[in-house]
């Protein structure tokens, strides 16, 4: 059946998924004539860059995420549907999902990236990920819980398991949590629990690579590992974590760490959803895309940010999986649906890279813009003032600024509350045959 939405005499566009390039677009389809449905399995947009910092202690989710109904209150040509999708059919053009189909005439997928565990059932198993705030606040809870039960164990070697943390991944996400990391050991911890010695608490930063922030200039690299060493950091580039069963991690090195907790932040892979031709899937987990972002071979239907694949000489793997990548790819797209209705040429996407940047905690970051390069404290600078600007609202900019502003001066953050859900998911064995028999209703 098809899910409500009123039916009225414009063009169609369904949008997927409401992250930097859905939401984008959204925006600036708001005044055109067209009816835009935004689907999303969320009812919020997340700011992913920010995600470490909730996992530290350091911000509230609702203040990095923002809800979808608030962005586009009184924007009558748009309806927000929560649900997942789950496939699509092209040819009579309809998405698919749980609570029914959605009819289109252009199909815009945004769905970005999850992610990868490169197929081990291992590390998918027992590792964290953090692509998304409630695997940011599992993290949050984990570090806080495995402190507590520190505290009560007496054996060394299983009290070290509870604060040794193990990061896969040198890019940026694992970089920033590994800094965040340090400073939380150096700072908080030895105030919230001075019965633990701190400088036991081991940080491990591996690296498959023979350097840290591989996307980077090679001078923020050996910045970046300068920086996390001088906080504490233990980091081991050309090194694979290559199991891990919950008590240990192995590398491809022989080594075997003690820890019970492994954060994965070594790749990402697209949001695929069912329908799509095999031809048009890139590399395995992108959508391949013509310079206007439309899928090869299927006019009306698109897709944009993470999941896009756009192969040019200057990017021979599609572009990066970054947040300007995105945005840029949605404000294109917009620019070009205005363009069908006054029957105008569409424009090609050009990507403009204003740089790249990561921080490594207090006073420390490394900035990549396209004419300079710089480190350290103005570095640091930049990156929050850009990431503060990037926000979406008054609010959450003024939340976050007020945190960081209260951080800064107490070394404190003040959001150590672990918060677990009030009841647990019945495991098959707990099921009986009768609540077996109405969960399936
Ligand atoms: C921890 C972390 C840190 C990062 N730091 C940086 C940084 O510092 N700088 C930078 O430039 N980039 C950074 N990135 C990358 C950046 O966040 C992504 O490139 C960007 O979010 C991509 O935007 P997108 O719109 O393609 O996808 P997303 O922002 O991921 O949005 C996808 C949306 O689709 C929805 N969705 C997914 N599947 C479905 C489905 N089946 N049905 C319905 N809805 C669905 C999701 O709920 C989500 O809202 C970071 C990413 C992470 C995870």
């Amino acid at each position: 059946m098809a899910i409500n939405v009123p039916e009225t005499n414009r063009k169609r566009i369904v949008i997927v998924g409401a992250g930097f390039a859905g939401l984008i677009l959204a925006r600036k389809l708001t005044r055109l004539e067209y009816q835009v449905v935004l689907v999303d399995k969320n009812n919020y947009h997340q700011f992913q860059p920010l995600f470490y910092q909730v996992a530290m202690a350091g911000l509230e989710p609702s203040s990095i995420s923002f809800p979808l109904r608030k962005v586009f209150q009184r924007k009558k040509n748009i309806h927000i549907r929560i649900t997942e999708v789950t496939s699509v059919d092209t040819k009579n053009q309809k998405v698919f999902t749980p609570l029914g189909f959605i009819n289109y005439d252009y199909l815009v997928l945004s769905l970005g990236a999850d992610t990868n565990f490169f197929g081990n059932e291992h590390i998918a198993k027992n590792c964290i990920p953090m692509k998304s705030v409630s695997e940011a606040l599992f993290l949050r809870n984990s570090i806080l819980d495995h402190y507590e039960k520190a505290l009560t164990t007496r054996d060394f070697d299983q009290r070290q398991s509870y604060v040794d943390i193990v990061i896969v991944g040198g890019g940026p996400t694992g970089v920033e949590v590994a800094g965040a990391l340090a400073e939380m050991r150096n700072y908080v911890l030895p105030k919230d629990y001075p019965e633990l010695d701190h400088k036991e608490m081991d940080i491990y930063l591996v690296q498959s690579g023979d350097r840290l922030l591989p996307g980077m200039s090679e001078q923020a690299s050996a910045k970046a590992r300068k920086f996390l060493e001088q906080l504490g950091v233990i980091v081991k580039t050309e090194t694979r974590v290559t199991g891990f069963d919950g008590d240990f991690a192995y590398t491809n090195t022989d080594e075997k760490i003690q820890t019970k907790k492994v954060i994965w932040a070594a790749g990402i892979k697209g949001n695929l959803i069912d329908g799509l031709p095999e031809e048009v899937i890139a590399r395995g987990s992108r959508i391949s895309v013509n310079e206007f972002n439309q899928i090869k071979g299927i006019e009306n239907v698109y897709a944009i940010g993470d999941l896009a694949s756009m192969v040019s000489e200057k990017n021979p793997y599609g572009h990066p999986q970054v947040a300007q990548v995105a945005l840029q790819q949605g404000k294109n797209l917009a620019y070009n649906f205005k363009m069908k209705l006054k029957g105008k040429p569409l424009r090609s996407f050009k990507y403009n890279d204003k740089g790249s940047m990561a921080t490594i905690g207090r006073h420390r970051a490394v900035v990549d813009l396209p004419r300079f390069r710089f480190q350290g404290f103005f570095a640091w600078f930049v990156w929050m003032f850009i990431h503060l600007v990037s926000l979406i609202g008054f609010k959450n900019k003024l939340i976050v600024f007020l945190n960081w502003f209260w951080n800064y001066f107490t070394y404190d953050q003040s959001l150590r509350l672990i918060i677990k859900p009030s009841h647990k998911r019945l495991s098959e064995k707990e099921v009986t045959k009768d609540e077996e028999i109405i969960l399936k209703k």
